[in-house]
């Protein structure tokens, strides 16, 4: 099938994609790298009135970094982010959520903001996002305003992000632990395909080898990517023995409330959540205590 007709408008600034947004409202849809959203039109599954390509606005394009966090424009593409050593090395969450996303294809058109945006609950960076209590800096007219993510998620494809406005930046936290490990792994039918189940985990480890800071979550486990801030606080104090994480990830599972599909049961989901969870808990406390 084909895109229903739409009239097509090429923002230069921030500031006149505000302004399109602010006059055409509901019909309108911005596009990014249009990896998920052209697919959607063609299907006609979305038919703005207007599509605002937000590509050519060079003040969306950045990655940079802060004390406490590192700071990614909507527009980066997710290769960009991907190859940057640097932020690998301060969000390491980042590169290695990535390397599940699509395809190195749809990595060089895809954008960060627009996997953020588009919200799918089984989508990677949002579950980063989550797990690491990203925020996401919303432009409108009027003002910005910064959205926590735990409110940024609100259901399948649904966001906090007005009809008025443009997202500009997703600000990342970066730990500043020397000893900090992190992981990421999924279970899909094929690789690239979107995950029936994803994992993450980031913890820290003290002189003494105790975990000092933990976060993890679970992707395509409920209608948004879910963290689990309780539990993971359940980690700290410990020394990460297999006890507590299969505990810990056992009580995750058995916490969210996935569906069933052509792919999985949700029964299966559930099996598939608590083994990964374990499985990301154990291998970030491994490489954070390869840190000596
Ligand atoms: C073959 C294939 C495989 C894929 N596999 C995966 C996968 O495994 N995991 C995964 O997460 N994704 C996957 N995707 C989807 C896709 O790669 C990402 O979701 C996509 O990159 C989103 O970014 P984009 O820049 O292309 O967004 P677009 O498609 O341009 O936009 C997506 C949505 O976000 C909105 N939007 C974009 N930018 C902004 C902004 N700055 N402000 C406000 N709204 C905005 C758009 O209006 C739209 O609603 C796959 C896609 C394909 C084609």
């Amino acid at each position: 099938m084909k895109a229903a007709p739409f009239e097509y408008v090429r923002a230069g600034s921030i500031g006149e994609a505000c302004e399109v947004l602010q006059r055409e409202g509901d019909a309108v849809k911005v596009v990014a790298g249009g990896q998920s959203l052209i697919p959607m039109m063609a299907m006609r599954l979305v038919r703005p009135g207007w599509l605002l390509d937000i590509n050519e606005i060079a003040a969306l394009k950045f990655v940079a970094m802060d004390k406490d966090a590192v700071r990614i424009g909507a527009c980066t593409r997710q290769s960009t982010v991907e190859r940057d050593q640097e932020l690998a090395a301060r969000v390491p969450l980042l590169r290695q959520a990535l390397a599940w996303v699509g395809h190195i294809q749809t990595r060089n058109r895809g954008t960060i903001g627009g996997s953020i945006v588009h919200a799918d609950p089984c989508a990677e960076l949002p579950l980063v996002a989550r797990v690491l209590g990203a925020r996401m800096v919303l432009r409108s007219t009027a003002a910005a305003r910064t959205v926590e993510a735990d409110a940024f998620f609100s259901g399948p494809m649904m966001t906090a992000t007005d009809a008025n406005e443009c997202l500009e930046e997703v600000q990342w936290p970066a730990w500043g632990e020397r000893r900090t490990g992190s992981a990421f792994t999924e279970i899909s039918n094929r690789h690239g395909d979107f995950a029936m189940v994803s994992a993450a985990a980031q913890l820290s480890l003290g002189d003494d080898g105790r975990c000092v800071r933990a976060a993890f979550g679970l992707g395509g486990m409920g209608q948004t990517p879910l963290a689990f801030p309780q539990l993971a606080q359940r980690l700290v104090g410990t020394r990460l023995e297999d006890e507590i994480v299969k505990s810990v990830a056992h009580d995750a599972a058995a916490q969210s409330d996935p569906g069933s599909d052509l792919f999985a049961t949700a029964a299966y989901r559930r099996h598939l959540a608590g083994v990964l969870a374990a499985r990301v808990i154990s291998a970030a406390h491994a490489q954070a205590g390869s840190k000596g």
